[in-house]
């Protein structure tokens, strides 16, 4: 047990989850966010948290698809200790992601396979099938008909990222984590966490303000992306199931009383602004398309955030002038979340990272 006092500055994802862990490990945690702590218009409340390391490999590169494999380990593992607490569940499902393509899209889908088959390791192959329609029916009965095939990516997973996020603040309470809320940091030094109107002193200081960092790491940007949630009790969806298609991929994840994440855009900008009317017809399409019986679906949200990037689209935990900063997860924050946030909990603590904390 230690008695270090870590200020972590930004309670998204990654700093959330930080906390957790540390107050967990017997630190003393300070939380700073300049937004309350339910606050929806982050990247951490937006995101439709599939845990797709084989799916977003095509994407993506080997090093986010060894933290994706590690963290597909410690996610169940985490989210029991979460419940250990006496919280509510948190949703989490591993059956898998559904990869499908409207007949004159087939040539994405096709690239789609060629590209994971390439950059897969041997050992993986075997989780890629081949489906035809009638093993596609079998997995996914709403779809039955509608496709002449696909593929299934075994083991993929997913989980609502709202619980996870409001179990997390009523554990950090429960354990005695400190939070401002609603307090924005100007900078962090090294022991000293710097708002406008106080300096908190500190053992370390984390830096997790996702795109907020940009001040103090110029090379972090914003990466936007918009998703529709709507309510539709007429389908019911097993698993993620992605829409190959040759201008936009979308997906559509299922979530608990019916309800479905629709998404996501990727645009080369920074502007956090309300969703825009093109972006509501494409995922409005896609998800009329994979289904219609989702016309009748009742929209209950659109978002847009910015995925804190950096260049080389990997997350990255680094010591900056004496500073901590978690950042860059991008696109893949949930599916790497664990394994980073457990590679910087031991870096703190100062213990051995082949253990989890
Ligand atoms: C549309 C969309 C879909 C996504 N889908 C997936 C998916 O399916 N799977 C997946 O793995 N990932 C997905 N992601 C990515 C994932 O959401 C992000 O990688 C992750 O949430 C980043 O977490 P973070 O804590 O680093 O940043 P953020 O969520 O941006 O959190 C940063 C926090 O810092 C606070 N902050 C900022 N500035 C300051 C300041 N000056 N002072 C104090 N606090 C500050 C903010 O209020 C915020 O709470 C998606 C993202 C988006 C936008």
């Amino acid at each position: 047990m230690t008695s270090l006092h870590i200020g972590i500055a930004g309670a998204g994802l990654a700093g959330r989850t930080l906390a957790w862990r540390l107050l967990r490990a017997g630190c003393r945690v300070t939380l700073f966010d300049a937004r309350p702590r339910a606050a929806l218009d982050t990247a951490s409340m937006t995101a439709a948290a599939m845990l797709s390391p084989l799916a977003e490999l095509a994407v993506s590169d080997d090093a986010v698809f060894a933290l994706g494999q590690r963290s597909m380990v410690l996610w169940p593992r985490w989210i029991a200790e979460l419940a250990e607490g006496g919280g509510a569940p948190v949703y989490f499902r591993q059956k898998g992601t559904l990869v499908v393509a409207h007949a004159p899209d087939q040539s994405s889908l096709e690239h789609f396979t060629r590209l994971l088959q390439h950059k897969l390791p041997d050992a993986c192959r075997a989780q890629v099938h081949t489906l035809d329609a009638a093993a596609l029916a079998a997995q996914e009965p709403a779809l039955a008909g509608r496709f002449g095939g696909g593929l299934f990516l075994d083991s993929e997973g997913q989980l609502a990222n709202d619980q996870w996020m409001a179990a997390l603040a009523i554990e950090i309470d429960r354990l005695g984590g400190q939070w401002h809320e609603g307090q924005a940091v100007e900078r962090l030094e090294e022991g000293r966490i710097v708002c406008a109107d106080a300096t908190h002193a500190v053992d370390v200081a984390v830096d997790a303000r996702g795109v907020g960092s940009k001040g103090q790491w110029p090379a972090v940007r914003g990466v936007r992306g918009e998703v529709l949630r709507v309510e539709c009790p007429g389908v019911t969806l097993q698993r993620p199931v992605r829409l190959m298609h040759p201008r936009y991929a979308l997906y559509v994840a299922p979530r608990p009383d019916h309800q479905f994440v629709v998404g996501a855009t990727e645009l080369e900008s920074e502007d956090n602004g309300p969703v825009t009317l093109r972006s509501t017809l494409e995922l409005g399409s896609a998800l009329y398309s994979l289904h219609p019986a989702f016309g009748e679906a009742r929209v209950l949200r659109l978002s847009a955030a910015l995925r804190p990037a950096l260049d080389d689209h990997r997350p990255a935990v680094v010591l900056r002038g004496g500073v901590w900063h978690i950042n860059g997860l991008y696109r893949h924050g949930y599916l790497c979340a664990p394994a980073v946030v457990d590679e910087l909990a031991h870096k703190l603590l100062g213990t051995e990272s082949k253990e989890a904390t």
